[in-house]
């Protein structure tokens, strides 16, 4: 059986170090992404030239018809051959505002993403992890989930929710091999960032910087991986010292 991770939300910023980090790894790589599909096809090449096998899967995270109808194709299609070892819960969006302002749209789109985004997939792959015995999830949530941040009550709300469901699911299949853990990222370089001025924030952050999505991708790699056997339902803070 040929061993593949899935990276959602996996051709751009975070996710796509983590598929990077994942194919270095060994394992093949299925990159997830909604609509930019030049720079899924940037992050297929990247991947091609380690020498594992990766395919683009297109589909939103948060409509369950087309995750059922594209991944749940593939895991049909391939289950003689290919198993889904690893689940990264990456995709997510940010829409930002004061709660007495916020539109109906923002607060669903961002809930719909990092919930229905971590249900939808998450129930579809760890029933086969059931079966196999064996399973890696790695969600990827935020400072915001932890310590919450004003400004953000949508995006905060829905990343301690996939926490929530993080450590209540870990105890679900603990006893069948499969750990469920998460990530949370403080202040890292990616486009979703790329309206905020590292010096304002310079300051709060002990280590005065931003992260680097590299920085992330290696802890979800040691998630990913066999030695981190006997860790679930946590959650892991990669944010340069930040409290939370
Ligand atoms: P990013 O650079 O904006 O990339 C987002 C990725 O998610 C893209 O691949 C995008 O695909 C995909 N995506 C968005 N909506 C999707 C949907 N509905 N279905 C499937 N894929 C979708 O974001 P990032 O900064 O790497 O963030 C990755 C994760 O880390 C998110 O969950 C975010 O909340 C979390 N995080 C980020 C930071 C940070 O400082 N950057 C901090 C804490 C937590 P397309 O290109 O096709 O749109």
């Amino acid at each position: 059986m040929l061993k593949y991770a899935l990276v959602t939300g996996g051709s751009r910023g975070i996710g796509k170090a983590i598929c990077l980090e994942l194919a270095d790894m060994g394992f093949n790589i299925l990159v997830n992404y909604q609509s930019n599909l030049e720079e899924a096809n940037k992050t297929l090449e990247l991947i091609k030239s380690k020498g594992v096998d990766v395919e683009l899967m297109k589909f939103d995270v948060s409509k369950q018809i087309e995750v059922d109808e594209v991944l749940g194709k593939w895991m049909e299609s391939n289950k003689e051959s290919k198993v889904l070892e690893v689940l990264v819960n990456n995709a997510g969006i940010r829409k930002d505002s004061l709660l007495m302002w916020m539109s109906n749209s923002d607060w669903h789109s961002v809930m719909d993403i990092a919930v229905d985004g971590f249900f939808n997939v998450t129930r579809l792959v760890v029933k086969d992890m059931l079966i196999k015995k064996y399973g890696r999830i790695i969600s990827v949530v935020s400072l915001s989930g932890l310590k919450g941040l004003p400004g953000q009550t949508n995006y905060s709300a829905s990343k301690a929710a996939v926490i929530g469901a993080t450590k209540a699911l870990a105890q679900e299949v603990g006893r069948r091999g499969i750990t469920v853990n998460a990530v949370a990222p403080g202040f890292i370089k990616t486009d979703m960032t790329q309206d905020l001025n590292e010096k304002d924030f310079k300051a709060l952050i002990p280590m005065s910087r931003f992260g680097e999505p590299q920085e992330v991708a290696d802890v979800v790699g040691w998630l990913a991986s066999k030695k981190s056997s006997y860790v679930s339902g946590q959650v892991i803070s990669v944010n340069g010292g930040l409290y939370s």
